[in-house]
């Protein structure tokens, strides 16, 4: 389900010729064009920016990955190179709020 961007209401796709528009029911907003659902932006406290970096995992990039076992959505991640050469690199990522770590390729 999608939800209107301005209002709220309840997005519905309408044709419009050879396109489909997603449009909300309760307002008419019609939303852009979009492939994926739309994403809630998240609202983050900036954190505190005098913090002592001990651990080498806390220079990692995040990124938006849902972690499998909390659903926290950031994810520090990094990639390793297998062996073979005709392997993809695997990505790794590490939950910011648990630390568990999953692979993905
Ligand atoms: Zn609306
Ligand atoms: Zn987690």
């Amino acid at each position: 389900m999608i939800f209107c961007e301005r209002c709220g209401g309840m997005v519905i796709p309408k044709n419009d010729g050879s396109r489909t528009k997603l449009v909300c029911s309760s307002c008419g907003y019609a939303s852009k064009e979009k492939k994926e659902s739309l994403v809630l932006k998240e609202k983050v406290k900036p954190k505190e920016k005098i913090e002592v970096v001990e651990k080498k995992v806390e220079i990692l990039p995040k990124v938006d990955q849902e972690c499998p076992k909390c659903k926290n959505k950031k994810a520090f991640f990094w990639q390793l190179q297998t062996r073979a050469a005709d392997e993809a690199e695997t990505t790794f990522y590490k939950c910011t709020k648990c630390g568990h770590t999953w692979r993905m390729y």
